[in-house]
C-alpha cells in the first residue's frame, strides 16, 4: 500500500455541546505509520476531537474521513471505521467483572466472530507484547494501574486496528508506572503503527512523534515538528502553556 496513503482527514470540522462551540475548522491529515501527540490546556477540545474520529462523540459540520470511509450517521459506516480504529483511555475502561484474557478476547469473538480458541491465542500474543502474559487470569482490580492500561492496549490491538488513538493514557497513572506504559507506545511507534496521542508526557513526543499539535479553545493554534515546536513555538499561546508543563 502507499505509504503517504491518509489514514484519518478532518476537514473543516465544527462540533457544538448545545450553544457551546467546542471544535472550530478542525483541518488535519495523518498519513499511514505517522504519529501525532496533541496537546493543549485542558477544556481545549482534544478528548472531543479525538472521540469524533471513531464517532464517540458526533460532529455537526465538515467531513471527518477513516480509510476513505466518512463518518456520516451510517451505522454501517460508523462500524467499519470503528473496526480499524483502536482507542486507549484515560481511565482504562476495561471491563471489571472478566479477567484480563476475556477482556482482550470480547471483541475478537462477538465482531469478528473469531473462534474462542484462536481468539485467546491472538490475546495471548498481544499481552506478550505489552509484557504481562503472566497476569491473563487475573481481574482487572487485581492488577496495578500501569499493568490496566497495559491490558487495554493490548485489547486494543487484537482488533488489529490500523490506527491507534490515545487519550491521555498516563494522565491517571502514579508516577512510577507512567514509563511502563510509555515504553510500550514507544515500541508500538518503531512498528510502524499510526497514533494519534494526547498527552502532555513531552518526552514521548520529542521521542516518537512526527508532528505536535497545540489546541486551545477548539482550534488548532500551532503545529510542527517536536523540534521546532519545542524550541520555536511561534504562539504566544503555545508558549504560554509550555511554560507551564515543561
Ligand atoms: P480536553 O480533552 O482538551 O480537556 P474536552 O474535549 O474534554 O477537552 O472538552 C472541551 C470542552 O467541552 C470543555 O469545556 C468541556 O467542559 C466541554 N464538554 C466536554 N464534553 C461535554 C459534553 N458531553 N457536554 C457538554 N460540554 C462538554
Ligand atoms: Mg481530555
Amino acid at each position: 500500500m502507499d505509504a503517504h496513503q491518509v489514514v484519518v482527514e478532518l476537514k473543516d470540522v465544527n462540533k457544538w455541546y448545545g450553544e457551546f462551540h467546542v471544535l472550530r475548522n478542525i483541518n488535519l491529515q495523518v498519513s499511514r505509520g505517522e504519529k501525532i501527540v496533541i496537546c493543549g490546556p485542558s477544556g481545549s477540545g482534544k478528548s472531543t476531537m479525538i472521540r469524533c474520529i471513531n464517532r464517540l462523540e458526533e460532529h455537526q459540520r465538515g467531513d471527518i474521513i477513516v480509510k476513505g470511509t466518512p463518518l456520516t450517521s451510517d451505522l454501517k459506516q460508523i462500524e467499519q471505521v470503528r473496526r480499524s480504529v483502536g482507542m486507549v483511555f484515560q481511565h482504562f475502561n476495561l471491563f471489571p467483572h472478566l479477567t484480563v484474557l476475556e477482556n482482550c478476547c470480547l471483541a475478537p469473538i462477538w465482531v469478528q466472530q473469531r473462534p474462542r480458541k484462536e481468539a485467546e491465542a491472538l490475546a495471548m500474543k498481544f499481552l506478550e507484547r505489552v509484557r504481562i502474559p503472566d497476569q491473563a487470569l487475573k481481574y482487572p482490580g487485581q492488577l496495578s494501574g500501569g499493568q490496566q492500561q497495559r491490558v487495554a492496549i493490548a485489547r486494543s490491538l487484537c482488533m488489529n486496528p490500523e490506527v491507534m488513538l490515545f487519550d491521555e493514557p498516563t494522565s491517571a497513572l502514579d508516577p512510577e508506572m507512567v514509563r511502563e506504559v510509555l515504553d510500550v507506545m514507544v515500541e508500538l511507534a518503531q512498528e510502524g503503527m499510526t497514533m494519534l496521542c494526547v498527552t502532555h508526557e513531552m518526552g514521548f513526543a520529542k521521542e516518537v512523534a512526527d508532528r505536535v499539535i497545540f489546541m486551545d479553545r477548539g482550534q488548532i493554534v500551532e503545529e510542527n515538528e517536536p523540534g521546532a515546536f519545542f524550541g520555536h513555538p511561534q504562539s504566544e499561546r503555545t508558549r504560554a502553556f509550555l511554560s507551564q508543563i515543561l
